[in-house]
C-alpha cells in the first residue's frame, strides 16, 4: 500500500455521491489507478451481479474483476459522458485507468462506463455528470425561451383582437 502523502488522489463528495478527485496535476496518458479485486470467471461474475454485485469489470471474454471492496479506489471513479480517463488493460490480466488528458488537482476522476451499464443503471435523463448536466441546463435554458416566445405571442394576438373589436365598434 502505498503511504498516503504520496498518493495523487483522494475521495471526495461529487455530484453522483462519493467520487475520486485528484490531489496532484495527471499528464496525459500518465497512470492514474488501478482497478482492485478478485479474479472470476465471467460466468461467476454474471451469476454474482445478478444477485446484485456491483463493481464487477470485466476485462476480456474470459474475465471479470470483483472490484468491491473499499481498498478498490477505481470503484469511487464515477460515469462521465466526458471523462478524463479511461481503461486500459494490463497483462494478468489487470485494468488501469489513465488519464485521457492533462487533469488538474482537485478535478474529479471520471471514466465513461460503457453503453451496457449506462443504458441499465444511469440513463440520459439521470446521468449527473458535468456534460449532461450542462445539457439539461441548456434545453431548459430553451424550453424557456420558447415558452417566453410563446407568452409574447399570445400577448400580441390578444392587443390585436382587442384593437379589431376597438375598430368594430
Ligand atoms: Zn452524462
Amino acid at each position: 500500500m502505498q503511504a498516503v502523502s504520496n498518493r495523487k488522489h483522494r475521495i471526495g463528495r461529487s455530484s453522483a455521491g462519493l467520487g475520486l478527485f485528484a490531489t496532484k496535476p495527471f499528464r496525459k496518458r500518465e497512470y492514474v489507478v488501478t482497478y482492485r479485486g478478485r479474479l472470476l470467471p465471467n460466468a461467476e461474475a454474471d451469476r454474482l451481479e445478478a444477485r446484485g454485485s456491483r463493481y464487477m469489470f470485466e476485462v476480456n471474454t474470459r474475465w471479470t474483476i470483483d472490484g468491491s471492496k473499499r481498498w478498490n479506489l477505481a470503484r469511487y471513479v464515477n460515469h462521465s459522458c466526458r471523462p478524463n480517463a479511461e481503461a486500459v488493460e494490463r497483462k494478468g490480466p489487470s485494468i488501469v485507468y489513465v488519464a485521457r488528458w492533462r487533469i488538474k488537482p482537485e478535478e474529479e476522476i471520471t471514466v465513461d462506463y460503457g453503453k451496457d451499464y449506462f443504458s441499465a443503471f444511469i440513463t440520459k435523463s439521470r446521468c449527473r455528470c458535468v456534460k449532461c448536466k450542462e445539457r439539461r441546463a441548456d434545453q431548459q435554458a430553451r424550453r424557456r425561451a420558447r415558452a417566453k416566445r410563446a407568452q409574447r405571442k399570445r400577448l400580441k394576438l390578444r392587443r390585436e383582437k382587442r384593437a379589431a373589436a376597438k375598430r368594430k365598434r
